[in-house]
């Protein structure tokens, strides 16, 4: 469903980073990928290039069979919508609405009704059932990160990218939002990518992508926790400035 071919990403001018390198890659529908790495690897520069949210430098990257054409913006932030979901290293929640709202705006952006019965399920199932009216400023960071998550599946869009989607959330909480991930791929067919630093969540995954300076340098089918800890402590970061 989604493909990178010899993607490429650098950054800079006078001091260039290369922050993807030539990267490939192939993730059917219904499949669950977590990616790893040092910090500075390039693992939000992956998920931003492959969604659309910033141009490659090259590479072609394609959806369903339909190549992603970041030179038009319009065209580009149409495609994505109601396809793509996206839930940000940062959150990204607009302070003025409420959790309800925040939730509720791409879908409405977009067009796209949904129904409050499911919307309710999903606000449910993150543990928000009872913060609806609550506003970002008066939420935790875990209960932010969650509207975050509720914001990116309400639609079910067929590709879901989450950065760190666990990073501000206790044990407890985490393993409730990775079971749900897992249950959107399962059930709806989903291609989730999830960046992640720890190796529990990433056993939540099908497989598991390690980056190194904007390489894929390994991967791990069917992870188990403790596999993907020995292999994360098998290779050191280095930096690449050309
Ligand atoms: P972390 O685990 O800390 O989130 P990451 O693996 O997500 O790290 P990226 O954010 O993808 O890393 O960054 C990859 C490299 O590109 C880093 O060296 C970073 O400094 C550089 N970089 C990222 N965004 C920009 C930017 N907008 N301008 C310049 N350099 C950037
Ligand atoms: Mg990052």
């Amino acid at each position: 469903a989604l493909r990178l071919e010899s993607v490429s990403k650098t950054y800079g001018e006078r001091v260039r980073v290369t922050a993807l390198d030539d990267v490939s890659l192939a993730l059917p529908y219904g499949t669950f990928t977590a990616v790893m790495g040092p910090s500075g690897s390039g693992k939000s520069t992956l998920l931003n290039t492959a969604s659309g949210l910033e141009p490659a430098d090259s590479g072609r990257i394609l959806v369903g069979g339909q190549q992603l054409d970041t030179s038009d913006e319009t065209a580009a932030t149409r495609f994505r919508r109601g396809r793509i979901g996206f839930v940000f290293q940062a959150f990204n929640l607009l302070p003025t609405l409420t959790v309800w709202q925040n939730v509720l705006l791409p879908a409405r952006i977009a067009g796209s009704p949904v129904a409050k019965r499911h919307t309710r399920e999903v606000l449910d199932r993150v543990g928000l059932g009872d913060r609806l009216d609550h506003r970002p400023a008066e939420l935790s960071g875990g209960e932010q990160q969650r509207v975050a998550i509720a914001r990116a599946i309400v639609t079910r869009p067929a590709l879901l990218f989450a950065d760190e989607p666990t990073g501000a959330l206790d044990s407890a909480r985490a393993a409730e939002v990775l079971t749900l991930l897992g249950e959107s791929v399962r059930e709806f067919g989903q291609t989730v990518v999830m960046v992640t630093h720890d190796p529990v969540a990433a056993a939540y995954a099908d497989r598991v992508l390690f980056l190194a300076d904007g390489r894929i340098v390994d991967e791990l089918q069917a992870p188990e926790a403790a596999g993907v800890a020995a292999r994360m402590a098998a290779f050191r970061p280095r930096k690449a400035v050309a």
